[in-house]
């Protein structure tokens, strides 16, 4: 064999392992077994592949490397809510969150290390951006974490990371956890999160019909929106809603807008007004989110307010509800995630 660079294999689909096999000439139904290992039974080195020959074993040694994401730390909440801190080959750091309910149980996923979008009232966005992951680094959390939960019914990206900035790497990984001799996951257990890529959602309506669309609001005016949203400057409200549609048009979906309650910002009557006329006629569910104080200067509205704010979006057929906190004592909750300190790391400085 010519010496190459070794590849991720965590990172291929099963079509490319089997082309790459192929190439080399392995048998092609090599592949599948190889694929079961890593991604149905969590195996991240060749020795411990039973059913594969010795030289096979060596073959994937030297043509590949598997994708290190090291458990550092797991905190458990008092409401069951789990987070894990995990550690990347190069030594970034990512969280991922695991959040069983009675009738499912959800897994919240990191798309990069860091955010370039800047939101101001985000703990992620506030770090500034170090890298995307890759497709292996975005399974495997899925998979570590499900090999000790039964069960996984969801997959948000909703951790670190804007995932339509890191679009091809998180449909790969998709795609990997679609996979019937993988993890086997339905595309409609998925759901992508984004603050508002415009063309993005488009690929993404263009491409696929089943993957859920969650899109952060929070704010029906452009001037506000802009002002906590630097993406808000690149593309305005009305080109955003002209997705939307167009998504819920492609997919025949319903999408879900997520809008966090900020006391005295974006919580008043007006605001609640814009917000139905900006929704109006389109399938799609509020999620109303009092905001988690990662910033001083943002508050979180009084129970009974963000109670009259949703509604008035229901009274106006808007469906709307307030999503319950989870994990909010070990800083799992929305907006919280961020890259380890040497604290968390347990450290010397
Ligand atoms: N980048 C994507 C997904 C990750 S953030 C996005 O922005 O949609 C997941 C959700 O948490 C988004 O709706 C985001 O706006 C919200 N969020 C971020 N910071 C928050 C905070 N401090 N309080 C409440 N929600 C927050
Ligand atoms: Fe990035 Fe989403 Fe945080 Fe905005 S809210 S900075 S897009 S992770």
């Amino acid at each position: 064999m010519q010496k190459m660079d070794k590849l991720e294999i965590n990172n291929l689909t099963l079509g490319e392992l089997q082309g790459i096999l192929q190439q080399d000439q392995i048998p092609r139904f090599r592949a599948a077994q190889i694929f079961r290992w890593i991604h149905k039974n969590g195996v991240n080195n060749p020795w411990e592949m039973t059913n594969i020959p010795q030289t096979l074993k060596n073959y994937i040694n030297e043509r590949f490397y598997f994708t290190v994401l090291e458990l550092v730390t797991k905190q458990v909440s008092r409401d069951g809510t789990v987070k894990y801190l995990f550690r990347l080959n190069d030594g970034c750091t990512i969280e991922s969150v695991l959040i069983p309910e009675q009738t499912r149980v959800t897994i919240c996923v990191s798309s990069q290390v860091g955010c370039a979008m800047g939101c101001t009232f985000c703990a992620t966005g506030s770090a500034g951006f170090e890298r995307d992951l890759t497709a292996g680094e975005i399974s495997r959390q899925i998979e570590l974490i499900s090999a000790e939960s039964d069960g996984i019914t969801n997959v948000v990206f909703m951790g670190m990371g804007e995932p339509l900035h890191n679009y091809r790497s998180v449909l790969r990984a998709v795609e990997i956890m679609n996979c019937s001799e993988g993890m086997n996951l339905g595309l409609r257990r998925f759901t992508i999160s984004t603050c508002g890529i415009v063309p993005r959602i488009y690929q993404l309506a263009d491409e696929n019909d089943q993957i859920g669309l969650a899109v952060s609001l929070h704010a029906a005016d452009d001037a506000k929106r802009k002002s906590i949203m630097p993406i808000a400057g690149r593309y305005s409200l009305a080109e955003l809603m002209a997705v939307c549609r167009y998504y819920c048009d492609q997919t025949k979906r319903r999408i879900t807008f997520e809008y966090a309650l900020i006391q005295g910002f974006n919580n008043g009557l007006s605001d609640a007004k814009a917000l139905v006329e900006l929704l109006a006629g389109l399938n799609c569910h509020v999620n109303l989110i009092p905001i988690n104080p990662v910033q001083v200067q943002y508050k979180r509205p009084r129970q009974h307010v963000t109670r009259e704010f949703m509604n008035y979006l229901v009274q106006h057929q808007i469906p709307a509800s307030i999503r319950r906190e989870r994990g909010t004592d070990i800083d799992a909750a929305c907006g919280q995630l961020k890259q380890a300190t040497r604290e968390d790391l347990n450290e010397d400085s």
